[in-house]
């Protein structure tokens, strides 16, 4: 690809992501919400939610409130959605900003009023707040508990007609999507139908209302409702191994480092902390300047060369060897020799024979999800604009105000 680099870096292929979006679109034909929570999946929240947005996704989403305020000051418009309040949160601020938040309970909702009361009457008339409701159908993680359901819908009914804000979604978020055949989806799935005809029945008129993820939005046509929540696909990985077609979606990161170190290894010699691992015959091993500290899983420290994860140097993979250090880790380069400086590529889209995020999850008993979000510490992050993976013009479809499956 690009000569080595230097010092190790990250590279975003924003091409790819703009793309990936594109191609969600067009699989599902429903608006898509772009997650870029957690710093864009490790791929940089502001350039990925702009990239998402280029390829045709409608509005934005993250986990925290001050992640949606850091994306508006960046100047993206349009819906930015935040779910996962604290005693903290400056609601006002969320307000000011135009922000979706989303409201769990009659309490949060009790908070999110008094802040509105404190705001501005919005001069087009319209509403103080955003608000969107989320209802736990059974991940039991966030979201109002069924039996809180009709209280809440009833408190987000009486705000609107306070003008506190317009309820503007109601949402709730599977548990087991990445299993397409588990009975959890077709419960969760009844649930939110249950939760929705009940928000009808008190009043409310959400703009939108979503439950699927990822794996769901591509693998359960009857949970896209009026808008999916995608995050992991963007990215261009599996959010569903095993079970997702291929839709031309593509990795969106590269990691690399250049080779600082080659030496020989006697058989025997003890690699690194521990001695983990053991040379069984004379070998050449390579020093690779990255390690817990810059976001590599010391999980991948292996003694059984079956499951140990690899990196690409010099045209082949290579096995790491012992423990993933702090700040370095060493692979068997099996009597090679390439000069130091020589490009290491850890993961990425794989076109070159290079391992992909999910041989790392694999290798590390985890998902593709934690290789890309844990990646940064010292790293630096570039980004490839040019561009030329893809070219297209956006279809953004919007969420329907009537007439939607509901
Ligand atoms: C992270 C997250 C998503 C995105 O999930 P993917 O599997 O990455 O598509 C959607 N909704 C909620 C509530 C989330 O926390």
């Amino acid at each position: 690809m690009n000569p080595s680099p230097g010092t190790p870096e990250i590279r975003v292929d924003l091409g790819a992501i703009r793309a990936n979006a594109a191609r969600l679109v067009a699989h599902t034909k429903a608006p898509l919400i772009a997650v870029v929570k957690a710093d864009g999946y490790g791929h940089g929240m502001v350039e990925a939610a702009r990239a998402a947005k280029d390829g045709g996704a409608f509005a934005l989403a993250v986990a925290a409130p001050e992640e949606a305020l850091a994306l508006r000051e960046a100047g993206l418009p349009g819906m930015i959605l935040c779910w996962l309040t604290n005693p903290d949160t400056d609601y006002k601020a969320c307000i000011a900003a135009g922000l979706d938040v989303t409201a769990y309970s009659v309490a949060e909702l009790d908070a999110i009023a008094e802040a509105a009361a404190a705001a501005p009457a919005p001069a087009s008339g319209g509403e103080r707040a955003r608000v969107q409701l989320k209802v736990d159908t059974g991940l039991t993680r966030g979201g109002a508990p069924r039996s809180e359901w009709e209280a809440l819908f009833a408190r987000a009914r009486r705000g609107e007609q306070e003008g506190s804000w317009r309820i503007t979604g109601v949402w709730s978020h599977f548990a087991c999507s990445d299993d397409p055949d588990h009975p959890a989806n077709d419960e969760q799935e009844r649930a939110f139908r249950e939760a929705l005809a009940q928000a009808g029945a008190a009043g409310l008129d959400p703009e939108i209302t979503h439950l699927s993820n990822s794996a769901a939005a591509i693998l359960r046509p009857s949970a896209r409702f009026t808008a999916v929540r995608c995050g992991i696909a963007l990215y261009g990985l599996d959010p569903a191994p095993g079970h997702t077609p291929d839709i031309g979606l593509r990795p969106a990161m590269t990691v690399r480092a250049p080779l600082v170190m080659v030496k020989d290894a006697e058989p025997g010699a003890g690699v690194s902390y521990g001695h983990l691992w053991r040379a069984e015959r004379e070998t050449t091993l390579g020093l690779i300047p990255l390690g817990y500290g810059d976001g590599i899983p010391r999980h991948a420290s292996s003694p059984d060369p079956a499951t140990a994860a690899e990196v690409l140097v010099a045209g082949r993979r290579r096995p790491i060897r012992g423990r993933v250090c702090m700040d370095q880790f060493v692979v068997d380069l099996d009597g090679d020799r390439p000069p130091v400086g020589a490009e290491v590529v850890l993961f990425g889209p794989g076109d070159d024979g290079e391992p992909t995020a999910q041989d790392w999850a694999e290798a590390c008993g985890t998902i593709n999800y934690e290789i890309v979000t844990r990646i940064g510490g010292r790293m630096s992050r570039t980004y490839d604009d040019s561009g030329d993976t893809f070219v297209h013009t956006p279809t953004v479809h919007t969420p329907a105000r009537h007439g939607s499956q509901g």
